[in-house]
Order: structure tokens, then C-alpha cells, then sequence
């Protein structure tokens, strides 16, 4: 069996963005060479003591000790619980896969639980592929683009002005895959239709104006530099099992990872896949990089799923398992015993604890104003302390989302910085989850119950 490993942009980075979103400042767990938490570094602001044992964990992680445990992460809502998975993924490297996902996303109608399971732990490790070919006379070894050429054109020439890795990976796997036969010489220019991802030779004399409009605006153009030949291609490149799993199944074919839809999988497809990485790991072509699985309201997953966990923390391709809740002594699902986070017991012994607190005032100030650099939003101190003080009664997580609200209701009265009556009106616009309880108490007669 030839695997296919192919990177594409899928839908599942899609969710994966939009989940992470709210934690684009962070970049790492904001730890000195002691592994000791500054105050404020690398977007991560006070729960110090959560965040040096984050530290501890990450050189269990480095030094290979962690296998077979997963790690639970106890706290109160909005207290940083994602956060610190995804600090802890960051300072583990940027190849390292992320992915988070709900305890309540397990159950669907398209998948059973534990092949939603075994999704997600597979698209939580990567598998580093390194490619060197052989040099061949006239092979493409470094591609430049043009998204928009922007001049000379008109002459029969590219002008080439920028250099995109993404897209000089995309072509040069795809020819090392086999899905190009051609020869690609210095000097030719290609297209890549977006869509198909199909690449077409257009030969050297291409690229006059009229050919280049007629493509289309979702072509994209690239031209083989020359005098760039003499280097022998290396590529290294990360992709998760599961985007193998998704490209060599049959049944689903690669353009499922663009849906999203992948369906389940045969374990068949996903056993040799096992065993060709473990082959190619081997031979040194290619590194496993466990990555982190986040799990967030682990509670609401039932024994089956943690029996499920248990076994695949065992597994030779494991990734780091972290889980969240905010539950204390409560029933695990699909049993009558009750026990503490709702995990079973022998879950929990092989979990390593930390929890999470409550923020004060001043890092409550610190995390919104971070947030609203971020978001690119300007906030006048009044207005950001308003935000502290509503954050500090309703949630940390609230008066975040008051960040872009209350910028659009500024917009709208032509200004670009937040002011408290800004706040002010968007509180009004939009409950928090205590108001929201409350009005509903309120016109209950009102709804269906
Ligand atoms: P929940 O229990 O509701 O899932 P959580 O504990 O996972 O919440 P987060 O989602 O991590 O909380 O935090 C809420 C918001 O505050 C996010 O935007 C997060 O990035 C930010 N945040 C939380 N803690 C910190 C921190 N220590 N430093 C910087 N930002 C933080």
C-alpha cells in the first residue's frame, strides 16, 4: 500500500481556529530557564502556581516520563483551563498538534463515541515527514509565488514577489506524491486551480496578460525560479495520522478533510497506517510528535469513553492527554457512583491534578487588556476598569466578549475607542448567564417548557 500524506487546509483547522480564537495571545506558559511563571509572559497572566506545574509537566513531556498518564485540570469556569492546554502545546514546539474538543461533542449521530474518540486523539499526533529526493537536473527545488503579479507581466515575464512556504510545500509534496507527472523546469510557470488542486504546465511563454485573465481569479500562478537548481531538496513537513487515515480510506478520499465529513474509518485503513509509520520511523524518514488533546467538560463523557481513554493512553501513538472540568464530587456517567470530577477512579489515579483559581481584580485588568490589544480594540482606562469590575462579578469570559461588542456599538457613534458608555450599552444588549437566569425565572409562563 503507497500512503498518501498530502497536508491540505481542512475544515477541521477551520473549528480548530475558531475554538482557539480566544486564546490567540497565548504563545506559550510565560516560564523562565527554572521553569518558574513570570507575572505576565507570553499572554499568560498570574495562576502561577497552575502554571508551574504546568512546567513540571512539559519536562515530563520533554524527557519521555509522561506516558501512560493524562493530566486533569480542576478549576472554575473562565480560570484558564484552555488556556494552560494550549500554553503547554505552545512551549512544546510549533509543530506540535493541538486540538480541542468538548466532552459533549463525543456524542453524535454521524460517529459512535469512540470513533469521535479515536479522532481526535489521532489528529493529535503528528507525524513529521522528512522527504529528501534526489537531485535532478531541471527539478523544481524552490518555488516562488506571485498571488498577485503585480508587474512586468505585460512583457511575456513574471515579476515574482513573494515567497510563500505553504505554497512552495504544496507543490513540491505534490510532485514528490506523484500527483504531477510533469517535469517542471526552471523558468515554467504553473497553475494551481485552488479548488481541484490541480497543477497545469503552462509552459515559459505563458503569462501574458490575457492568458493570466482569462485563468480566473482562483489560479494561482507560480514560476520555477533559475539559478536556484544546485540544492538538494528537503522537506519536512507535519501532518496528524488523521489527515493520513482521511487521505488513504477509500471510502472517504482526501477531499473529506475540506468537508470536514470524514465518517468513520476502517480500523484496517487505520492499522496500516500504523504500520507504515511505525516503518518509516524506523527508517528514519519520518518523527511521531505527540501532540495535545484537550479535552474541555470531561465530565460529561461516560465510562465507556473513559475506558476508551485509559486504553489509548496505553497505546504506542498516544498524545497528551488534558483534560478540564469545573465539577467537583458528581456521578460518572452511565454508572450510579459518584466520584470526584465525575472520573472514575482508575482514570483519576493515572491523572495528574492541577487546579485552577479565581482571578483577582488587577489580573482580571491585566487578561482583559491583553485580550483587547489582541482583538485590536482601544479602550479608554475608565472603560477597561468598568470591564474589570463587570468581569469580576459575572465572568472573566463575559466581559471578554464585551471586547468586540462594545467596539461595534463605538463604531457606530464614528469612534475608535471603547468608552464607558460603550460598556455600558452592551451590557444592557446582552445578559450574562446570572441575568439570563434571572429574567428567565422571571417570564417563565412565557416559554415552553
Ligand atoms: P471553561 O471552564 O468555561 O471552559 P476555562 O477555564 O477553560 O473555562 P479559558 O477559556 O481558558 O477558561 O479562559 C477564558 C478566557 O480568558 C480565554 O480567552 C483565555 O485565553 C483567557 N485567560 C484565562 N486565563 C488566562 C491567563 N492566566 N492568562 C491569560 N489569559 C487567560
Amino acid at each position: 500500500m503507497s500512503i498518501q500524506t498530502s497536508d491540505s487546509s481542512s475544515n477541521d483547522y477551520g473549528k480548530a481556529l475558531s475554538l482557539i480564537a480566544a486564546h490567540s495571545h497565548i504563545s506559550g506558559l510565560g516560564l523562565d530557564e527554572n521553569l518558574q511563571p513570570k507575572a505576565t509572559s507570553q499572554g499568560m497572566v498570574g495562576q502561577s502556581q497552575a502554571r508551574r506545574a504546568a512546567g513540571v509537566i512539559l519536562k515530563m513531556v520533554q524527557s519521555g516520563t509522561i506516558a501512560g498518564r493524562a493530566v486533569l485540570i480542576a478549576g472554575p469556569p473562565s480560570t484558564g483551563k484552555t488556556a494552560l492546554a494550549m500554553g503547554l502545546s505552545q512551549s512544546l514546539g510549533q509543530d506540535v498538534p493541538f486540538t480541542a474538543i468538548a466532552g459533549s461533542e463525543i456524542f453524535s449521530l454521524e460517529l459512535s463515541k469512540t470513533e469521535a474518540l479515536t479522532q481526535a486523539f489521532r489528529k493529535s499526533i503528528g507525524v513529521k515527514i522528512k522527504e529528501e529526493t534526489e537531485l535532478i537536473e531541471g527539478e523544481v527545488v524552490e518555488i516562488q509565488i506571485d498571488k498577485s503579479i503585480t508587474g512586468g507581466h505585460k512583457q511575456g515575464k513574471l515579476t515574482i514577489k513573494t515567497t510563500d512556504m505553504e505554497t512552495i510545500y504544496e507543490l513540491g509534496s505534490k510532485m514528490i506524491e506523484g500527483l504531477t507527472k510533469e517535469k517542471v523546469l526552471a523558468g515554467d510557470v504553473i497553475s494551481i486551480d485552488k479548488a481541484s488542486g490541480k497543477i497545469t504546465k503552462l509552459g515559459r511563454s505563458f503569462a501574458r496578460s490575457r492568458d493570466y485573465d482569462a485563468m480566473g481569479a482562483d489560479t494561482r500562478f507560480v514560476q520555477c525560479p533559475e539559478g536556484e537548481l544546485q540544492k538538494r531538496k528537503s522537506v519536512v513537513h507535519t501532518v496528524s495520522l488523521h489527515e493520513i487515515d482521511v487521505i488513504n480510506s477509500r471510502t472517504q478520499g482526501f477531499l473529506a478533510l475540506f468537508t470536514g465529513d470524514t465518517g468513520e474509518i476502517r480500523s484496517e485503513v487505520r492499522d496500516q497506517i500504523n504500520t507504515k509509520v511505525a516503518e518509516w520511523k524506523e527508517e528514519g524518514k519520518a518523527d511521531i510528535v505527540p501532540g495535545v488533546l484537550f479535552i474541555d467538560e470531561v465530565h460529561m463523557l461516560d465510562i465507556e469513553c473513559f475506558s476508551f481513554i485509559n486504553r489509548a493512553l496505553e497505546d504506542e501513538f498516544a498524545p497528551i492527554v488534558v483534560m478540564a472540568t469545573n465539577r467537583g464530587i458528581s456521578r460518572t456517567r452511565g454508572t450510579n457512583y459518584k466520584s470526584p470530577h465525575g472520573l472514575p477512579l482508575d482514570l483519576l489515579d493515572r491523572s495528574i491534578i492541577i487546579t485552577t483559581h479565581n482571578y483577582n481584580e488587577q489580573e482580571i485588568k491585566t487578561i482583559l487588556s491583553i485580550r483587547a490589544q489582541e482583538e485590536e480594540v482601544e479602550v479608554a482606562p475608565d472603560a477597561l476598569d468598568l470591564m474589570t469590575k463587570i468581569g469580576l462579578e459575572s465572568s472573566l469570559r463575559y466581559a471578554s466578549n464585551l471586547i468586540s461588542v462594545s467596539q461595534q456599538i463605538a463604531l457606530k457613534r464614528k469612534s475608535n475607542t471603547v468608552e464607558i458608555a460603550d460598556i455600558k450599552r452592551a451590557y444592557l444588549l446582552f445578559l450574562d448567564s446570572s441575568r439570563s437566569v434571572k429574567f428567565l425565572q422571571e417570564y417563565q409562563p412565557q416559554y415552553i417548557d
